[in-house]
């Protein structure tokens, strides 16, 4: 809607300013009209009151340099003849001249939707909603909240197993210390906005409809800050370095998200600050891997380990344990010693997973070989008869 306004509304003319205007002109002409037209000195005096909205709308937009700049571009890019009325005019029902998103070929067929749907809004809301950090749809009330934060954080294997607390430095949106996030330049303070009375919302007639908005004056923030903090331009929030130390819980696996709430970027001027998500990465160990609260380990065995059986003794994360393997043990069994994988915080504690992994030798000695065939002479052919039936009846 606000883009529409600003092809129609001649805000200069709201002011009583030429276009040419300085800062200080249309700062001074603002002041002049607001005093005369407030509703505490016109008292029941809707047009007065009318009079006030149409001021305080006009010097939100001029009295930005920012916004300025792309209300004159706007009014120039659309030929502000065609589309000029008055300021008296403005916001009254009736005097349309003709439906603008008619011109983007969005939302036609007139109804309510002409000022939600359509290409119109969609292709300037984006141009126009920048910086403030809200766009979006229309929210409450209030000060807006923070950006989420993402980043992600690499940990070695066992430190996500047995929890570790980290420096983590952050280069992101932090609240302006200068002004502690008001906004406002230090030894004043953020006034209630003008247009709403603190409200932050607006209620605004136009034709049958009523659209209540957050108010334009103040960004739906209730306050205004007529001296900018030097150091934040009236934002409340710096690009600052923080370091906070996030404590990863013992157990932590790869791939998992740990949400700080409220660790994120500072809200503008005093909101809720957004929540600060930590993407865990954990680096492979060189012995040990991870399913769940289990810790995994292979353990190569001779054949005559697996035959003969033994006794092993194998590495804990911060200890051994002696594992029996029995005598006849298959290749790729997998042996269980409990309690040694990832202990919780609440105490309960994983396994350690044992897989034991038969190995050949690619090379024997003469007396090895010479043992191996009296073992084979020995020793009952392995059982494939089942695969030598199908192998015939292609022979
Ligand atoms: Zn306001
Ligand atoms: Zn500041």
């Amino acid at each position: 809607m606000s883009s529409k306004d600003w092809i129609e509304k001649d805000y200069y003319a709201a002011l009583g300013v030429d276009k040419s205007a300085s800062s200080d002109e249309i700062k001074k002409a603002y002041r002049k009209l607001a005093r005369e037209s407030h509703p505490d000195h016109n008292p029941g005096d809707t047009g007065a009151e009318e009079r006030f909205k149409t001021v305080s709308e006009a010097y939100a937009v001029l009295g930005d340099e920012k916004k300025r700049r792309e209300y004159d571009e706007m009014r120039s890019l659309f030929g502000s003849g065609a589309f000029r009325r008055n300021a008296r005019g403005a916001g009254q029902p009736g005097g349309m001249p003709f439906d603008v998103s008619d011109l983007f070929g969005g939302g036609a067929g007139g109804g309510d939707n002409r000022f939600s749907g359509g290409g119109f809004t969609d292709l300037f809301s984006s141009i126009f909603s920048g910086g403030g950090g809200g766009g979006g749809p229309a929210r409450p009330r209030g000060p807006a909240r923070g950006r989420d934060v993402e980043t992600e954080v690499a940990l070695d294997f066992e430190d996500a197993v047995r929890g570790v607390t980290l420096p983590l430095s952050l280069r992101a949106p932090g609240v302006c210390d200068t002004c502690h996030g008001n906004g406002a330049k230090p030894g004043t303070q953020p006034v209630a906005c003008p247009a709403c009375h603190g409200a932050g919302v607006t209620t605004r007639n136009q034709g049958s409809f009523s659209f209540s908005e957050p108010c334009r004056n103040c960004q739906g923030v209730g306050t205004i800050v007529e001296e900018k903090c030097p150091e934040c331009h009236g934002t409340g929030g710096v690009t600052k370095t923080r370091t906070l130390n996030v404590r990863f819980p013992a157990g932590v696996a790869d791939g998992q998200r740990i949400r700080l709430a409220g660790r994120g970027e500072p809200g503008e001027r005093g909101g809720p600050a957004g929540d600060l998500f930590v993407q865990v990465k954990v680096r492979p160990d060189e012995l040990f891997g991870r399913t769940g609260d289990d810790l995994t380990l292979n353990v190569p065995i001779t054949y005559a380990e697996a035959v003969l059986g033994t006794d092993l003794r194998v590495p804990t994360l911060d200890g051994t344990v002696t594992l029996r393997v029995p005598p006849g043990t298959p290749s790729g069994r997998v042996l269980r010693a409990r309690g040694k994988g990832v202990v919780r915080k609440d105490g309960r504690a994983g396994d350690l997973l044992v897989t034991l992994d038969v190995v050949v030798p690619a090379k024997v000695s003469d007396e090895a070989r010479a043992a191996l065939e009296t073992f084979a002479a020995q020793t009952p052919p392995a059982a494939r008869e089942h695969l030598d039936a199908r192998v015939r009846r292609f022979s």
